[in-house]
């Protein structure tokens, strides 16, 4: 089976799994080297074509052993803050580390000097404590803007233009700061802006216009823009023309290099979470199977953004003759996956996969109620599966103690 017929929507009925994920544990997470090298192909072309340089947003995926996998098709990685900035020195060492946190500690920056090529500040008042000191080491400053801009309904912890927002600067809060520190524009080489979460150009365009009517003026002395992350690149059906004219804009109206720098689009459908039915309970009309993964501890964006994960061979609710909630084992009430219907009923044993697993899981997960990490396999394009980390009862215990 090629990696594209297991990418969602999954073909909802017949069929079985590689007999090879039979024998793999679970659960366990399988990332999958060939949509991450589609991934990769597709961004790798888009930076080729436009001159825009993309960087890896580790927050949602730095299962590092497949960095390779992006090699020569990006342009570096991004970080949140210390450790990512150090596994993207480490790990993906022939490209650029860039950094965004909403505040430094002054106890980490010398160290964060070490590793980071690009430093994003999120205020003013960070941007005049430590601007001088990254320039005088050689680094690329910037500042995240707010551009006050909302385009996302729904997902309100998702955006960072809700009123009140902490992330970014405004431009009345920038140029307050400039009236009382008129050395701050001096400290910048470039802005940076992050506003969209799984969105289309459509989004970035309508940003893009409130960008240029807010900043403008400062962007012209500026080297660098970054569009920050949310683009849905690699999603079938992102109109990627849109996206390419918002990149020659930039470049036309300002003289500026782009960066991107999109987590999800880079591990997009790209990755499988491997679970048993460990039983199966009916509460009147209700039937749940119990599995042994968990929604809050091994995909935790299910329940906190929320969304419902595509399943192999798994339908809407209704749409197949059995329908079934799958839920996790632990004694969280709403550890709910979702519900969904199947050619046949359920029973203790099934091996059932999720998919679009490889972003925001593996570097969130978490051992609540002593849940076990799921091991990490990779699939190489010849089907063959490897394990790259496996986690035990020493990883729950030695974080609470020693
Ligand atoms: C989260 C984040 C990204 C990546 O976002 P995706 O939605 O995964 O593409 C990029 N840049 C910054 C500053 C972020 O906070």
């Amino acid at each position: 089976m090629k990696g594209q017929d297991l990418r969602p929507p999954f073909q909802a009925a017949g069929g079985c799994v590689p007999s090879e994920w039979e024998k793999l544990p679970t659960p366990c997470y399988l990332l999958d080297e060939g949509a991450l090298a589609e991934n990769a192909r597709i961004l790798g072309s888009l930076a080729a074509r436009t001159g825009c340089r993309i960087l890896l947003a580790q927050k949602a995926f730095s299962n590092f052993n497949l960095y390779p996998l992006f090699q020569g098709k990006l342009a570096g990685t991004e970080a949140s803050g210390l450790y990512e900035a150090r596994l993207g020195a480490e790990e993906m060492p022939e490209g650029e580390v860039h950094v965004f946190c909403a505040a430094y500690r002054e106890d980490e920056f010398e160290e964060l000097l070490q590793y980071a090529d690009h430093i994003v500040f999120n205020s003013p008042a960070q941007l005049l404590k430590f601007g001088p000191s990254a320039r005088a080491a050689g680094k690329s400053t910037g500042l995240r803007i707010n551009p006050e801009c909302s385009t996302q309904e729904g997902h309100a912890i998702y955006d960072p233009c809700a009123p009140g927002s902490r992330l970014g600067t405004t431009r009345a809060q920038w140029d307050a700061a400039v009236s009382a520190h008129s050395q701050l524009p001096s400290l910048l080489d470039g802005l940076h802006f992050h506003t969209l979460c799984e969105q289309d150009s459509d989004a970035l365009e309508t940003t893009l216009d409130a960008v240029s009517r807010q900043y403008g003026d400062l962007l012209s002395h500026m080297k660098w823009l970054n569009f920050g992350g949310g683009h849905h690149i690699t999603r079938p059906g992102y109109d990627m023309e849109r996206l390419e004219r918002c990149i020659a804009r930039a470049n036309r109206e300002w003289g500026v290099q782009v960066y991107l720098e999109p987590g999800e689009a880079c591990a997009l459908n790209a990755g499988f979470l491997l679970t048993r039915v460990l039983d199966v309970v009916k509460n009147g009309e209700v039937q749940t199977a119990v599995l042994d993964a968990s929604a809050a501890c091994h995909m935790p964006d299910v329940i906190e953004m929320p969304y419902r994960p595509p399943l192999l061979y798994g339908d809407e609710p209704g749409k197949l003759p059995f329908s079934c909630r799958l839920a996790g084992p632990t004694c969280l009430a709403g550890d709910v996956i979702g519900d969904y219907s199947f050619l046949e009923p359920l029973k203790e044993g099934d091996l059932l996969v999720f998919g679009d697993m490889a972003i925001y899981t593996t570097c969130k997960n978490n051992t609540f109620n002593g849940m076990p990490l799921p091991a990490i396999f990779a699939r190489s394009e010849d089907g063959k599966c490897r394990k790259l980390a496996e986690f035990g009862y020493k990883d729950f215990k030695g974080r609470l103690g020693r």
